[in-house]
């Protein structure tokens, strides 16, 4: 199944499928990255040895000049240090401006080696191999960057990638958990947008926990195509694209407040969506969606309430510096109801606190 996503002048494909790398070089030449130009595929330790083989055989065959690059597996890898090194293996490697970058695996690869690809030389083309559901999300829309030990995500820049080929074979070796972490920003796509979609992944948890590659597939060109409709119309996160935040507000304070150790992202986002529904329903922007919100995550084996003794203080105040709050007021992504979502300004303190209450 193949997506086109258009930003500005130009687009790109989001290819998903079953057995894609074996058509790598057909896709890459498609997009006039040719045997002539050299490839570094950058990827870490838990994935390449599953997938690096089935990337490069295709590439050599088809006569590319290609280095594969590996970092340890992990969230550390995204960092100054790993990006000094791979900027070094290119040089070495003999890249130049007409190079390009394939990112094997989750979020981390994806972010880091976009990163390099924004940066080497001011900046070259690369291509998204995403290998976790997670980076349905993560490998569209343009953002790459790496961590400060100051603040995740704090250098970065955008970049848009050639294509995106997700094969969801490499789902097959997921560690559950991630799948399952995953499935929390696939939910979120549709409880912002699709409501229909919602309902659709209610019926069919199933399967797609079972990993049926004709229902991943599925389920994974409607969450990107959700979020590249968004950022289609607000590439540099100017409004719209804020909505995408859903959950992040409440999500974002307890992985922080935890030191990231608790809970992976995509659970502290799935509390985070059900204390956001709590907060409609109060605040007034919707009525019955908290109820759905809880029984569709944990569907999909997910936390759904809060059961941490974190202090509300704490919360808040980490609430408060979120990126969307301004002059700190808080601001939230509040649901209208299944499938639509609303930024609302100003949200007052007491109300917050008895959503937090709520959702012990
Ligand atoms: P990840 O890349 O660390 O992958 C999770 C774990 O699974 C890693 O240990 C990895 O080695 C392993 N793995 C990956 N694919 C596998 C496979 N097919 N089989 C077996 N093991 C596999 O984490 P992630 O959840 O994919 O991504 C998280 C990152 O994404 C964070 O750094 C986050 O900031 C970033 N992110 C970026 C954006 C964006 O718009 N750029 C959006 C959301 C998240
Ligand atoms: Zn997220």
């Amino acid at each position: 199944r193949t997506l086109e996503v258009a930003l500005g002048d130009r687009s790109y494909p989001i290819v998903v499928g079953s057995g894609l790398y074996a058509d790598l070089p057909r896709w890459l030449q498609l997009r006039h990255i040719t045997p002539a130009h050299s490839l570094l595929v950058v990827t870490d330790s838990s994935v390449a040895p599953h997938y690096g083989k089935r990337v490069l055989t295709p590439l050599e065959s088809a006569g590319y000049r290609v280095q594969m690059s590996v970092v340890p597996a992990g969230e550390a890898s995204k960092s100054l240090d790993q990006l000094s090194r791979l900027v070094e293996e290119a040089i070495r490697f003999g890249m130049d401006r007409d190079s390009a970058v394939l990112a094997l695996g989750g979020g981390v690869v994806g972010d880091l080696a976009g990163f390099l690809a924004a940066v080497y030389m001011r900046g070259i083309r690369f291509v998204q191999l995403p290998t976790t559901l997670l980076a349905h999300d993560s490998s569209v829309g343009g953002k790459t960057g790496v961590n400060h030990p100051l603040g995740k995500n704090m250098i970065g820049a955008f970049h848009q990638p050639e294509l995106v080929l997700f094969d969801v074979d490499t789902l097959a070796t997921l560690p559950e958990r991630e799948l399952a972490s995953g499935f929390a920003e696939v939910i979120k796509h549709a409880l912002i947008a699709d409501a229909d979609f919602a309902m659709w992944l209610e019926q069919h948890h199933e399967a797609l926990l079972r990993r049926d590659p004709t229902l991943l597939t599925e389920a994974i060109v409607r969450g990107c195509a959700i979020k590249a409709q968004v950022v289609a119309r607000d590439e540099r996160e100017s409004g719209l694209r804020a909505i995408l935040n859903y959950g992040h507000t409440i999500g974002h304070a307890l992985e922080a407040a935890t030191g990231y150790r608790r809970w992976t992202h995509g659970e502290a986002v799935a509390i985070g969506m059900v204390g956001e529904a709590i907060l409609g329903e109060l605040v007034g922007t919707a009525r019955d969606v908290s109820g759905f919100t809880r029984r569709l995550l944990a569907l999909y084996g997910l936390p759904v309430t809060l059961d941490e003794p974190l202090s509300d203080e704490e919360l808040l105040t980490l609430m408060r510096r979120d990126k969307k709050a301004r002059q700190g007021e808080y601001v939230f992504v509040l649901p209208k109801g299944i499938g639509t979502v609303e930024v609302k300004k100003g949200v007052e303190e007491r109300v917050i606190r008895e959503a937090l209450r709520r959702l012990k």
